[in-house]
């Protein structure tokens, strides 16, 4: 990767931040373009100091052209948890729509490869499980999760439109629930939410009665995969699923969470929130037999590094300021 440059949208959030210092430690140079609406500069300060790594504050849904040679962008910029992309479900559908246009006109006008992070909500409230590529979906063009999810699909139609018609060399990921160090405590997902509240002794807000299901890939799984899908021998324009087939249900991972914090709270039922998907959990046969990926590292292991970040991050917060 010596000197090929890589620009990542939404490079200071959760995955976007592990992409950069993926890029950086093989010798790329990296662009992390991103409005911090929900990533951190936190998840990129340690970078600032690499010459070759480069903060560009922008709001995707403008026009970018920075000028230099791009050789491959991610984007990976819309709000990922459902609290934040439903408080303002406007700006969510305008940054995943009018903003993958924008990246893929800056792709068109690069030349370079462009990777869309897409979703396992492409497929709803799934009817079949475990889900594959092949499967349309079940999915609502009104209710609170509608303007993630539809733009998504929206999102997902421009690319290969702008691959078919004018020759952009796409790929597409749909990435199932991912976890790990450099997510936000605030942000709302369920296994952010859980440690926290297990750390500092809260009650576990189990939705529902918890039987619902999600498949859980531990973030250093998902970069792995990613970076496959990106720059595989074989060229991939179609959706590929990306994610860990291992499917807990919520009251599952609330427990094996107080088990593996030893923490004393307990488990508080909350009303499900509306159109939450039942089932979730990713049919990998495409990536394993495409990409020779497979996720390795198994949820207990994955939540112990995250435990550990994470009351890193509480210890940090609970510091007396100047
Ligand atoms: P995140 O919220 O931590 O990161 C998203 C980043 O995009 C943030 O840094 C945010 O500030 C930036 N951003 C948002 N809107 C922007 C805009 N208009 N212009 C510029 N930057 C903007 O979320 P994440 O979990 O890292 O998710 C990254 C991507 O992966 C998202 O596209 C998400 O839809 C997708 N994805 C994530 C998961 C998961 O479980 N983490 C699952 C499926 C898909
Ligand atoms: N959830 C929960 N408690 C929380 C947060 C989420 O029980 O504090 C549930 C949520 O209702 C869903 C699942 O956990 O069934 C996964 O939620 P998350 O927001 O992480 O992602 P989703 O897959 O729904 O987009």
């Amino acid at each position: 990767m010596d000197n090929r440059s890589v620009l990542i949208a939404g490079g200071a959030g959760f995955l976007g931040s592990h992409l950069c210092k993926h890029y950086l430690d093989r010798g790329a140079r990296v662009i992390c373009v991103d409005n911090l609406s929900s990533g951190r500069m936190r998840n990129i300060e340690h970078l600032l100091d690499i010459t070759t790594f480069r903060f560009v504050l922008h709001d995707i849904t403008d026009p970018l052209d920075l000028g230099e040679r791009i050789d491959f962008i991610i984007n990976m910029a819309a709000p990922a948890s459902p609290p934040r992309y439903q408080a303002d479900p406007i700006a969510t559908f305008d940054t995943i729509v009018i903003g993958s246009e924008n990246l893929l006109k800056l792709a068109r006008k690069a030349g370079a490869r462009i990777l869309q992070a897409s979703t396992s909500e492409v497929y709803g409230d799934p009817e079949i499980i475990p889900q594959t590529e092949e499967y349309c979906g079940k999915v609502q063009t009104m209710g609170p999760r509608a303007c993630y999810d539809e733009s998504k699909r929206a999102a997902e139609t421009l690319f290969y439109d702008f691959h078919h018609s004018l020759g952009v060399d796409i790929r597409v990921a749909r990435i199932f629930n991912t976890y790990g160090p450099n997510m936000d405590p605030e942000d709302g997902r369920v296994v952010s939410n859980f440690i926290v509240q297990a750390l500092s002794g809260r009650g576990l807000t189990v939705y529902g009665d918890g039987h619902q299901t999600r498949s859980f890939c531990y973030v250093d799984d998902m970069i792995t995969g990613l970076t496959a899908l990106m720059h595989s021998k074989v060229d991939i324009f179609d959706p590929v699923n990306l994610g860990n087939p291992g499917e807990f249900s919520i009251l599952e991972l609330a427990k094996i969470v107080l088990e593996e914090t030893q923490s004393n709270s307990t488990i508080e039922f909350r009303d499900l929130p509306k159109d939450d998907p039942e089932f979730r959990r990713p049919d990998i046969s495409k990536a394993q037999r495409l990409l020779d990926w497979s996720p390795e590292v198994p949820l207990r292991e994955g939540l112990r590094q995250t435990i550990i970040y994470f009351a890193a991050e509480l210890g940090r917060n609970a510091q007396p300021t100047e």
